[in-house]
């Protein structure tokens, strides 16, 4: 007799294998004509008859099976977040798994260093600073949740940068490691935080951690996955992927900057890491600790209402006073000859020299790549619109391309205009490759440094950009936002927001929640070292209530204005959202399917609100046209009712109207 398995793919599929398997064990299984990872998710005893009519588990590989706890977290996620259970489980294991046979993973683990479990093994390279009272305090709160039974409500801990954060976190975590518990530590992008990784290795031994993050070689992160999964890795610093890191002995979760916009997933089952992480918390029955200077405003709201407990970091370490924010009323600024030049204030630039003469750092954001945004004939009506697109193409002036930033297409710059002939196009706007191009003009002295997604593409190019700045060999770092996180910059201490206002007037009801925090943690750039920091904002509505809250640096004045929009409009934290997106080759395909879903949706859940399908802001994009429609509740549990019944009937739609390429289910999406 044998004992069929049943393995996790997309939905879950059986198969069968001579002897019992326990749930979680990792397999390779035959899937067509391939052979795929798959995980055992159940298991059942078949007639012989039944179990010859599936195919044989091929082999097993040799691994720890994951835990109940892994399977518990990818069994909610994939409800939640509407996917195939084996979909979800098996995107959040590491590619290299999906490629490994049993003998190449034996190999690999024979290699594999043996870390020692025992707490202090590596020895502690760093000496703790003593910490103050309200960190003391901050400490304690995490430490009473590892007691059995305490209660374990989620933590808020609020801090502007400098406030001490990352070190309640580092002693928080030596908590967990001396009960010989994993840490999980999750951060929004890698690349941009290398110093928290140096201060984790430093306090613990680089030893201890590993990383988790895309950018990390397949063969690597599979290394750093199994020394997680094995329970030799104590420590796992990573990106939103992390979250689903299998960590059999998990102790503590810590999100840092837990409001980032990369925390939620823009593609595949778009989840949210830091709410998986308080859900993993939960189940796991952990601390899970959230730090943010301005936190989202769902963290914010479950902090008033008492569901999260708060715990306030006042004041920087030290004492060191917050920068200075001063705002430049642009609408006062002598116009410049025509619409191609933006203003920019003379004081700016004046402030900007001051700071190069005292050997200090100015760091300008800008938050628009390129050259201008748009080239125009100075004759006709032509614009350099893109023909696959409903866009502008971006003026590149390096490699004199018209680039475009939604669908990719580059031409090089026509040398006249393609309508009308003329010679005269002319950049209307300025990116920051123009920036960096007038600071040269106006301060000839100054050394700039420009730093977007352009300039940092080849790999080790954003380190070696980064370690010019911290050795003072520039004067000026013109950048995107890219330039605002977590980078410990000693040196600067004048940062300015030149074209802050796009973001005031988006369409995002996130928006001005995400500009709050820019530049907020923007100024937590200016003066980290000693004070004096100023920072300057441009901006046409120097009245707007966002800028005199960050004038305060009141962001709970800020919070509490937005809640009351949000409370007013019926939207996130006081309403529950999911988005139905669609993609067709025809204007209306997508609009028409998606018409058709909101019509069933109101017959199967009429007590939710089911909008009309509207184009996306960029409707059209390399030819494809995209629609949404939106779903909203005032409640959680009815929404994913709704969504529950309604998906299989969405699926069905969708093979009857042929012109849709793609559509996606997006719930709690990051903006509409
Ligand atoms: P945040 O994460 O909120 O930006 P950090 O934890 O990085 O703040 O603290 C800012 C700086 O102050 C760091 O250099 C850190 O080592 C130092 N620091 C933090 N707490 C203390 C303390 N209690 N005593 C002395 N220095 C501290
Ligand atoms: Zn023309
Ligand atoms: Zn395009």
């Amino acid at each position: 007799m044998s004992l069929p398995q049943h393995a996790g793919l997309d939905t879950a599929l059986d198969y069968r294998y001579g002897e019992a398997l326990s749930p979680g064990q990792l397999v390779r299984v035959p899937l067509g004509r391939r052979e795929v990872l798959g995980v055992v998710w159940a298991s059942e005893l078949l007639s012989e008859e039944e179990a010859q009519a599936l195919k044989p588990v091929q082999a097993l590989l040799p691994l720890p099976a994951l835990d109940a706890g892994w399977r518990r977290l990818v069994a909610f996620a994939a409800g939640y977040y509407q996917r195939g259970l084996g979909e979800f489980a098996l995107q959040a294991l590491p590619v290299g798994l999906h490629q490994a046979t049993p003998a190449a993973l034996q190999r690999r683990q024979r290699a594999m260093p043996q870390v020692a479990h025992s707490v202090g093994a590596a020895g502690l390279a760093s000496e703790p600073p003593m910490l103050n009272e309200a960190q003391l305090a901050a400490v304690a709160a995490v430490c009473a949740q590892f007691e059995p039974g305490a209660a374990r409500p989620p933590l808020l801990l609020w801090g502007v940068t400098g406030s001490g954060k990352t070190e309640v976190y580092l002693h928080a975590a030596a908590e967990a490691l001396a009960r010989g518990l994993q840490v999980l530590v999750l951060v929004p992008e890698i690349n941009l935080t290398p110093q928290l990784e140096a201060r984790f290795a430093a306090r613990f031994g680089a030893e201890r951690l590993v990383t988790l993050h895309s950018a990390l070689t397949p063969a690597r992160r599979l290394r750093h996955w199994l020394a997680a999964h094995r329970g030799e890795a104590q420590l796992v610093l990573g990106t939103r992927l992390a979250v689903m890191a299998s960590l059999p002995r998990l102790g503590l979760i810590v999100v840092d900057e837990e409001h980032d916009a990369s925390f939620k997933a823009q593609d595949g089952a778009r989840h949210s890491a830091r709410d998986l992480a308080v859900l993993r918390a939960a189940q796991a029955e952990v601390p899970v600790l959230l730090g943010s200077a301005t936190p989202s405003l769902e963290t914010w709201q479950h902090s008033l209402s008492g569901r999260y407990h708060r715990l306030d970091l006042p004041q920087r370490v030290n004492a060191a006073p917050l920068p200075a924010i001063r705002l430049l009323d642009t609408t006062r600024l002598p116009r410049s000859k025509g619409v191609a030049q933006p203003p920019m204030a003379q004081a700016l630039i004046d402030a900007m020299e001051q700071r190069r003469l005292r050997g200090e750092q100015s760091l300008l954001l800008l938050n628009r790549r390129g050259y201008a945004p748009v080239l125009q004939c100075g004759a006709c009506a032509w614009k350099s619109d893109c023909p696959h697109c409903s866009a502008w193409r971006v003026f590149h002036k390096g490699d004199r391309t018209l680039r475009c930033h939604h669908c990719g297409f580059t031409e090089p710059v026509p040398k006249r205009c393609p309508d009308c002939g003329n010679t005269d196009i002319l950049p209307v706007g300025r990116g920051t490759e123009r920036l960096a191009e007038q600071i040269g003009e106006w301060l000839p002295q100054a050394r700039v440094l420009r730093l977007d997604a352009d300039t940092t593409r080849a790999v080790g190019s954003l380190e070696a950009q980064l370690a010019q700045v911290h050795a003072g060999e520039v004067d000026v770092v013109v950048g995107t936002q890219m330039i605002a996180k977590g980078h410990d910059f000693r040196r600067v201490s004048l940062v300015a927001a030149l074209n802050p206002d796009t973001m005031l007037f988006s369409s995002d009801f996130r928006a001005p929640e995400r500009l709050f925090a820019l530049l907020l943690q923007a100024a937590g750039r200016a003066g980290r070292a000693g004070g004096g920091g100023e920072v300057w904002i441009q901006t046409g509505q120097p009245q707007h209530p966002l800028f005199q809250a960050l004038l305060r640096s009141d962001y709970a004045g800020f919070a509490s204005q937005q809640l009351e929009e949000r409370q007013a409009a019926g939207l996130p934290p006081f309403a529950h959202l999911a988005l139905l997106r669609a993609d067709s080759r025809e204007q209306l395909q997508a609009r028409d399917f998606l018409a058709a879903c909101a019509e069933l949706g109101q017959q199967l859940a009429p007590e939710l609100s089911w909008y009309p399908p509207v184009p996306h802001p960029v409707a059209r994009v390399a030819n494809q046209w995209r629609w949404q429609m939106l779903v909203e509740s005032p409640h959680r549990p009815p929404l994913q009712r709704a969504l529950q019944a309604w998906m299989p009937e969405v699926l069905q739609l969708a093979r009857q109207h042929r012109g849709v390429l793609r559509w996606a289910i997006d719930v709690d999406p990051s903006g509409i």
